[in-house]
């Protein structure tokens, strides 16, 4: 179903808002836990990550996603707030979901998948999810370290690349790039072309304007 028809799917739920009743989300965003390896600049949660680091347990998150399940929901998309990989029960997690029917997304800045490891947490990404954005927010080592304090840009192009060539033609995994200063957006047609390069579904932009949409538009044009 493509976006555009994707909004006729929810015919039955505007019948039962038109009737006043409110209908339960299909999807749940979940945030596992605060915790992460990184101190991106533009992150809301930093302080939090380092001040009170916190996971769910995982009779916590059962009851979540049993709850969840039980009134009809269909996906859960794991995200933060913090990096969701970190959460020490997230293979079982994962297991879980889909165990009992969940579509898993992810979005995830990518360190803690190892491909040389190609171990139970690299399997069960490549088994039980359908949709995997890694958060790059850069095109170049440079820019990565100065955005996200640690120099791993290549360490994590070279693991996610390999987790791409492994992957299930259904599983799509995005290159996210946010957007937050000027700088940034100069490093986009890097961005875009290693997104091309390591074969990427697509590259996934944030914190754009009109503006910049357009540039970006002029780039992919140029690009491809
Ligand atoms: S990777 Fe995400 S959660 Fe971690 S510091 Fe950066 S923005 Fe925050």
């Amino acid at each position: 179903m493509g976006f555009d028809d994707r909004i006729f799917s929810y015919y039955n739920e505007i019948k039962e808002l038109n009737k006043g009743k409110f209908p339960y989300p299909r999807f749940l965003a979940l945030y596992p836990t605060n915790m992460c390896q990184f101190n991106c600049t533009f992150c809301d949660y930093k302080e939090l990550n380092s001040e009170k680091p916190k996971q769910l347990s995982k009779i916590e998150w059962t009851y979540i996603l049993d709850t969840f399940k039980g009134h009809g929901g269909e996906a859960v998309g794991l995200a933060g707030g913090g990096e969701p990989l970190m959460l020490s029960t997230i293979e079982d997690l994962l297991e879980y979901a889909n165990k009992i029917g969940l579509k898993i997304s992810l979005i995830t800045n990518g360190l803690n998948i190892d491909k040389n490891k190609r171990n139970r947490l690299y399997n069960l990404l490549l088994e039980t999810c359908s949709h995997i954005r890694v958060s790059f927010e850069a095109g170049s080592a440079e820019v990565f370290k100065m955005i996200k304090g640690k120099d791993c840009f290549h360490r994590i192009l070279e693991n996610v690349g390999e987790l791409i060539k492994d992957k299930p033609e259904y599983l799509q995994i995005s290159y996210k790039y946010t957007v937050p200063y000027s700088f940034t957006i100069n490093d986009i047609e890097s961005a875009i072309k290693i997104a091309d390069e390591f074969g990427f579904y697509v590259p996934n932009h944030h914190g754009l304007n009109e503006k910049d949409i357009l540039n970006i538009c002029d780039i992919i044009n140029k690009a491809i």
